[in-house]
């Protein structure tokens, strides 16, 4: 097991429901700055060890955010497909009543949806158990877009921080779901050209621009962006190799590796998901001038839009939220980042804050 530092845990709490035999955990990282914020997965096999390494990685993000939460996550270790899979919820929900919402606010994550916390705020008894709620509850929906709108500002802000434009700037996107097709929206609004994005049948690469409308019209009707009939279609790995000036990797974890990360052309690579690469991996690509906006910074979107959520704001006041928070941190990560060393910067900022706020 991960030893405790002095940041946390604060709490792991291992629970088990012989009725339904649902397993679970929560882990509380690190409360100093408000609530330990993280998603309630649920994966068979899922472990302590994995929820305590990414409650310390929402103390972190939720700090570089600079939203008023501490870091936690959970884990309910049972099958997703199965017809118990609301009573797992439920009572997982009872056994972790009590720190709720003082010290633990849910969210979804893998396997887990609005539904689902539809059922856990239910079970708790407090709308304030979870964000990610139905727009019924007062949820402020992923499908609005915060992450992309996000993501794309993320870049924008760190473009011109550095004296540049967007305009005519070329950009591969991998994943065309709810993150990629919104960085691509607001990307191509800002005047950066879209060239290519992928899903999981392949890549979709026109030289002349894609035109976000239409793409959108084709992954509706035909699934897949590669039915789209113009451009030229590409196996999905070829999509890291595109001689395009911004890289947006938007889907899946590690697919840049030792492997293909001298094939990287682009000048920046923004990391949409999470982790699609290593420490490691995004040091090579810093040592040869790329500037890499880590993932924690640009696809911060999410979790402001979950803080404004508890906050009960609307759709414009989140949008605000999200462009105020994600510019000034975009622009503090860029000054500190003097040696290129993005990650290190970010990282060094939210670990000042959560220190500050431990000190008081
Ligand atoms: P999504 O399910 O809406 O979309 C994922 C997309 O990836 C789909 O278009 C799918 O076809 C595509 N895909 C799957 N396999 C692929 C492959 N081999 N090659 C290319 N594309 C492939 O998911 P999302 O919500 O857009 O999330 C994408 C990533 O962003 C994930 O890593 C997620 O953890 C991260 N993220 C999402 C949010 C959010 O608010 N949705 C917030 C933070 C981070």
């Amino acid at each position: 097991m991960r030893a405790k530092d002095e940041f946390g845990p604060e709490y792991v709490v291992e629970v088990f429901d012989a009725k339904t035999g649902m397993q679970g955990v929560m882990v509380i990282d690190n409360t100093a700055r408000g609530p330990g914020k993280g998603g309630m997965r649920m994966q068979p096999d899922v472990t302590t060890e994995e929820v305590m390494g990414l409650a310390r990685a929402m103390t972190w993000k939720n700090a570089l955010a600079d939203i008023p939460f501490g870091g936690a996550k959970s884990g309910i270790k049972f099958d997703p497909k199965s017809p118990h899979k609301e009573a797992a919820i439920r009572a997982f929900a009872d056994k972790v009543k009590k720190f709720i919402p003082d010290l633990y606010i849910a969210g979804p994550d893998m396997n887990t949806t609005e539904k689902e916390m539809a059922q856990f705020a239910d079970q708790v008894g407090n709308n304030m158990a979870t964000t990610g709620k139905p727009a019924s509850m007062g949820g402020l929906p992923h499908e609005l877009g915060s992450t992309g709108y996000g993501v794309a500002l993320c870049i924008k802000t760190a473009v011109e921080s550095r004296g540049g434009k967007l305009d005519g700037m070329t950009v591969a996107i991998e994943g065309f779901g709810n993150v990629g097709t919104f960085a691509m929206k607001f990307l191509s609004e800002w005047g950066a050209k879209v060239v290519a994005a992928s899903d999981s049948k392949g890549v979709i690469y026109d030289n002349n621009g894609l035109d976000h409308g239409e793409l959108m019209r084709t992954k509706a009707e035909k699934k897949t962006v590669t039915a789209h009939g113009k451009g030229q279609v590409l196996p999905p790995a070829e999509l890291f190799k595109l001689p395009v000036d911004i890289l947006i990797p938007g889907a899946r974890p590690n697919v840049i590796t030792d492997a293909n990360v001298d094939d990287v052309k682009a000048k920046i690579v923004a990391e949409a998901a999470n982790i699609p690469m290593t420490y490691g991996v995004e040091k090579k690509l810093m040592q040869k001038g790329v500037l890499v906006l880590p993932d924690f910074l640009a696809n911060a979107g999410g979790v402001i839009s979950s803080y404004c959520e508890t906050m009960g704001w609307d759709e414009k006041k989140m949008f605000e939220v999200v462009t105020e928070k994600i510019t000034n941190n975009t622009k503090l990560v860029m000054e500190r980042a003097k040696d290129g060393d993005t990650r290190a910067a970010a990282l060094a900022i939210a670990k000042e804050r959560v220190l500050e706020a431990m000190r008081k």
